[in-house]
């Protein structure tokens, strides 16, 4: 399978999209933003001209948008992949979107023998610079099998999680511990900082320990140089804790953890941080404590 559609060229989609591109496949792309079309038509790709447009020129169709409407919305909407897709093609959706709205999508195509995965990832924009994401799939083994050439290119790792959805609900496990690591550093740090201990050396002395993560190791440094241009923004983790909430609620899982870090989340937005980075979640605490974490 060459031909590849890539639907969705944001700060996850452009550096993914090229990979493709080096490793030899024939990419057709389209977005609502011109300026990304332009720029991954540059690395080599062909401009679509709608996602019914991409569909009918690919055999895979790779989504990478912001969450569930824009993924209903290219899929099955007017001009929609559904539109252009031949039978046998296979969707693969790698936007972190609510799992039920996976297998809902899913359902549609197959009813015109359009195959789909839902594939999101984790890594954040500089190990999809890399092509080293790690990617988390639902769906049958066939079309795993099929893509598995194709997500690596974009990322280390691709695991079948299980049936269509799967890997939408590994990615929300994923968001709730991604969350709970950049609250916690921001307490440590804050705490450290206001007892007078310089936070740089408080990061040194924990990382090889129990405390290091990789959370750790990408968000400390930027938090003690002040650096919060996105990354990941907060906007997405609300969106995405949004979904881990209506999914928990929906099986009958409480969820204490997420709601209160999602809180904190939504104080930030407030305070016009939503286009931040998740890391400026250390702000929450900095503003309780009176104290700011730097270097
Ligand atoms: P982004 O907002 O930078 O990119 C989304 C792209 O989709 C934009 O270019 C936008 O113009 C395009 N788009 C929106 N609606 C569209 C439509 N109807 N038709 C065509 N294009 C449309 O977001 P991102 O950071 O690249 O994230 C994409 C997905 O990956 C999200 O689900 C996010 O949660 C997930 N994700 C992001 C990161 C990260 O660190 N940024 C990490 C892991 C997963």
């Amino acid at each position: 399978m060459k031909k590849i559609g890539f639907i969705g060229l944001g700060i996850m989609g452009k550096p993914m999209s090229k990979n493709l591109i080096k490793a030899g496949y024939d990419l057709v792309v389209f977005d609502i933003v011109p300026e990304a079309v332009e720029e991954v038509v540059a690395a080599g790709a062909v401009a679509g001209i709608s996602p019914k447009d991409v569909a009918a020129r690919s055999e895979i169709i790779v989504t990478m948008l912001p969450n569930s409407p824009e993924v209903k919305q290219v899929v099955l909407g007017e001009d929609g992949i559904i539109e252009g897709a031949r039978p046998g093609s296979i969707v693969v959706d790698m936007s972190s979107i609510a799992p039920l709205v996976s297998r809902e999508i899913a359902e549609k195509l197959a009813a015109k023998q359009i195959r789909m995965i839902d594939a999101p990832v984790s890594g954040g924009e500089p190990k999809a610079i890399e092509g080293t994401l790690s990617i988390m799939v639902g769906g049958a083994q066939e079309d795993f099998d099929k893509c598995l050439p194709v997500l690596k290119v974009m990322g280390a790792s691709a695991v079948l999680c299980g049936d269509i959805g799967a890997g939408n609900v590994t990615k929300l496990a994923n968001q709730i511990i991604v969350a709970g690591n950049i609250a916690a550093m921001g307490e440590a740090l804050v705490l450290a900082t206001k007892s007078g201990v310089d936070p740089d050396k408080v990061y040194n002395a924990i990382r090889g320990g129990l405390a290091g993560s990789t959370v750790l190791d990408a968000k400390a440094p930027l938090v003690m140089d002040r650096k919060f241009e996105p990354g990941f923004r907060i906007e997405l983790h609300i969106k995405d804790l949004g979904n881990v909430m209506d999914t928990g609620h929906e099986v009958g899982v409480p969820l204490p953890l997420t709601a209160s870090i999602m809180e904190m989340m939504q104080a930030l937005k407030t305070d016009g941080l939503g286009e931040a980075d998740h890391g400026a979640l250390i702000q929450y605490f900095e503003k309780l404590a009176k104290v700011k974490v730097k270097r």
